[in-house]
């Protein structure tokens, strides 16, 4: 069952959560760290369920797990072999499943909602870089490089019980075409694949997004394509863009509209964009039926998303 349509079916907006590794900043956490929040598996996974919990509970329809930056080679840099590094990308998984069971146990929750399901983050290969290359793309690897890249994890979150893999803040076209040969090769689940956008018109490589979408769309195990982690300010123009070349459900989920520093690994504190969640409106007008927030956003964020997603429109 692909869970996009299943909520689409009932509902105009399918509301994705918020940030992880923000959020567990702003609790307290220390990310600085080429792991990021996958740092958190193996230190503090508790506080990971939580955080999924509360997304679910400000009206969530699904959490992306914390293995955006999970990866064998990352954590092997650790000193963790392949077998360690495998088990703590399943438990990304698992701690959304038990957080997302937990919340579904109460039937107080069920209200006026479909069960939320798991999508399991599949961050691209600049993220394991850790050098902010996701922002500029220019790997220098070929498609089959990135396949390869790509193949162990995506295997494992797969076995490990997810609803849908979320491919995102994907920079270039390449790498996107390799994640798509590979949902091929292994007969993936449902898919979610998401660029992150440097202004109006380009994915942060430089290639159109139009361009990117086209060539990707008609996979079938794409069931959704979008943007993410992208200023707030361009989304209207690129869902614009992307809406001439595909007729699939389109997604976004921007960043707070702040830029990070790879140098500091931080974010400048450049004015937050005042209530997200009411401008997210403007991004169902123009398009997108699946709609959140990603670095920088909060459960208040999502919580204002919902409320209007599921009431007003
Ligand atoms: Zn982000």
């Amino acid at each position: 069952m692909n869970p996009i349509e299943s909520i689409l079916d009932h509902y105009p907006v399918l509301v994705i959560d918020g940030a992880l590794a923000t959020e567990l900043e702003r609790r307290g956490c220390n990310l600085k760290d080429d792991l990021w929040s996958a740092k958190l598996l193996l230190e503090q996974p508790e506080k990971i369920r939580q955080v999924h919990y509360d997304y679910f509970k400000a009206g969530a329809d699904c959490a992306i797990t914390a293995s955006y930056q999970a990866t064998i080679q990352g954590f092997s840099k650790r000193g963790l072999n392949e077998e360690q590094a495998l088990a703590l990308i399943q438990k990304s998984v698992r701690l959304a499943v038990e957080a997302r069971d937990e919340f579904w146990a109460d039937q107080a929750n069920r209200v006026g909602r479909s069960r939320p399901f798991v999508a399991a983050s599949v961050g691209p290969y600049g993220a394991f870089l850790a050098d902010g290359s996701e922002y500029r793309g220019n790997y220098g690897l070929t498609e089959s490089e990135l396949m390869d890249f790509h193949r162990p994890r995506m295997e494992t979150l797969i076995e490990a019980g997810a609803d849908l893999l979320a491919c995102e803040t994907i920079p270039c076209l390449v790498e996107a075409q390799a994640l798509v040969k590979l949902l091929e090769e292994i007969q993936s689940i449902p898919v979610w694949i998401s660029f992150s956008c440097r202004d109006e018109v380009h994915v942060n490589e430089g290639q159109r997004l139009e361009d990117c979408v086209r060539q990707i769309e008609a996979s079938p195990f794409v069931s959704a394509v979008g943007i993410n982690c992208t200023s707030p300010k361009y989304i209207p123009g690129l869902i614009g863009a992307a809406r001439k070349v595909t007729d699939k459900p389109l997604l976004t989920y921007p960043n707070s509209g702040e830029t990070y520093d790879p140098n500091k690994m931080d974010w400048n504190n450049d004015p937050v964009v005042e209530s997200f969640g009411e401008q997210a409106r403007q991004w169902y007008a123009a398009g997108a039926c699946l709609i959140g927030g990603c670095c920088r956003t909060t459960p208040e964020d999502i919580r204002v998303i919902a409320g209007w997603a599921r009431s007003s429109v």
